[in-house]
């Protein structure tokens, strides 16, 4: 199957409909192919090398071309390429990696769903919290409370829980029963506060919501450690200490939605250990095979797994794919390589220290006005003029001009309106992190030439 750029690019506006995507904007300009790849390195169809500045969609932690994966996926399919965990049955890698998944995780966690992806698994924490609380004689307690700009993916559950105004447009979203409060985003809502104290504010905003709707409706909180698609919005340190406190305080379940933070990007194992939260349900996908197959899980609290076992007889829920033994070998094995070669330890003594020195220098930049990281996370905001934190006044549409000049030069970099972010394997050298920093710096001294000309800087 080789065709050439242009052979491609037809086939695939005639046929292929994206997720994310404006059809008739991508039918005018063709896709970037993306044909193979090694380590942090793209390589599209006209042979040019883009540097992976996203591990994908957050996910290629050990990076590109790993043969123990494929190894992994290939012994696998030989030896059972499927079989479901229905009806009292079960596959040795879902069993293994249910094991492994109890070991890895907080100690509160000694059970996992399997699903096939992150919106699956938060579809799954839909239906167990409202679950939970039934058998526990509160089934008015079915409101799940989440917050704007969140992402928790993008089935029905999923993408209402997440709070994402375009996609709430599209299909009569929220579903019943999810409301959202505001983000711990300082950079955009802080106004005049300081960031510890606009991250209390940000948290008090959950205590308020569970007293207008009254604390006996309120089931759960679902927050991401750090929100990934809606811009790395790193929260102040204020704000998860306060956030236990009040699920604490009203007894209601807490959910970290771990898809991006979980398995080393916060440079600890799980976004809630950073951030030193005590979660009863944590949402795994992405990192979690790096990518290589597509599988996400749920962990569940003793505290609420014993009641639905307990009280709950049938779960009348599940996936065709639960538990996919060939997903599950290459969990695995990939949860083994992070293991065995310290990956998680790398990133929190030697990458992370080196790339914070690194990522501040943009700070320095005439159009950022906030270079922010953590772990392997970057973000910066894109400015007309410092220091204030107003946008341009087309918000969106720097960004994308960023996009593209980075692609230019080389570089994967996503636009989350006009906040650039980067998320690269978790394996990324010393080297290509210069690399990657010096590719973002000509790409932003190139846009900044051009706003210069245009007289919007
Ligand atoms: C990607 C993502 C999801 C959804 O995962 P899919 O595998 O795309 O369904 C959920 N939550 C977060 C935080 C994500 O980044």
């Amino acid at each position: 199957m080789s065709r050439d750029t242009a052979a491609w690019r037809a086939l695939d506006s005639a046929h292929y409909l994206h997720p994310f995507t404006d059809h008739k904007g991508l039918a005018a300009k063709g896709a970037r192919i993306v044909t193979r790849a090694e380590g942090v390195w793209l390589e599209d169809s006209d042979g040019n090398r883009l540097l992976d500045g996203m591990a994908g969609l957050w996910c290629v932690a050990l990076g590109y071309g790993r043969r123990e994966l494929a190894e992994a996926a290939y012994r696998q399919m030989l030896e059972l390429p499927y079989y479901n965990s229905f009806f009292q049955s079960a596959t040795p890698p879902a069993i293994e990696l249910a094991g492994v998944l109890a070991e890895l995780t907080p100690p509160q966690f000694r059970h996992a769903f399997l699903t096939g992806s992150g919106s699956e698994a938060n579809d799954t924490l839909v239906r167990l919290v409202r679950r939970y609380w039934a058998l526990r004689g509160e089934p008015q307690r079915d409101v799940i409370i989440s917050r704007w700009n969140g992402y928790h993916g993008s089935t029905m559950a999923g993408a209402s829980l997440g709070g994402m105004k375009p996609m709430h447009a599209q299909g009569g979203l929220p579903i019943p029963g999810i409301v959202h409060i505001g983000q711990p985003y300082w950079f955009e809502c802080g106004g005049d506060l300081d960031p510890q104290e606009f991250g209390l504010r940000a948290a008090r905003e959950l205590e308020a919501k569970i007293l207008e709707l009254g604390p006996s409706r309120v089931a759960a909180f679902i927050g991401e450690p750090v929100q990934g698609a809606g811009g790395v919005v790193i929260p102040p340190e204020s704000y998860w200490p306060e956030i236990q406190r009040i699920v604490d305080r009203y007894g209601i379940l807490l959910a970290s939605d771990e898809v991006i933070c979980g398995f080393g990007r916060t440079g600890s194992w799980f976004g809630c250990e950073h951030f030193g939260t005590r979660p009863d349900f944590m949402t795994l996908a992405k990192a979690i095979t790096s990518g290589y197959q597509p599988l996400g899980a749920l962990m569940i609290a003793d505290r609420v797994a014993e009641v639905l076992i307990e009280k709950g007889g049938e779960l009348a829920h599940g996936f065709t794919y639960s538990g996919h033994p060939v997903a599950c070998a290459v969990a695995l094995e990939n949860l083994r390589l992070l293991r065995a070669e310290r990956v998680v330890e790398r990133v929190h003594d030697e990458l992370a220290p080196y790339w914070a020195g690194r990522w501040r220098e943009l700070a320095a930049h005439p159009l950022v006005g906030e270079a922010r990281c953590l772990g392997l996370f970057g973000a910066i905001e894109l400015v007309p003029r410092k220091p204030s934190r107003q946008f341009f006044a087309s918000r969106g549409e720097i960004g994308l001009r960023c996009r593209e000049l980075c692609l230019r030069n080389g570089l994967v970099m996503r636009a989350v309106w006009d906040t650039m972010i980067v998320a690269p394997p978790l394996v990324i050298s010393r080297d290509e992190i210069d690399l990657l920093l010096s590719r973002a710096v000509r790409s932003l001294d190139e846009l900044h030439q051009q706003l210069r000309h245009e007289g919007l800087v």
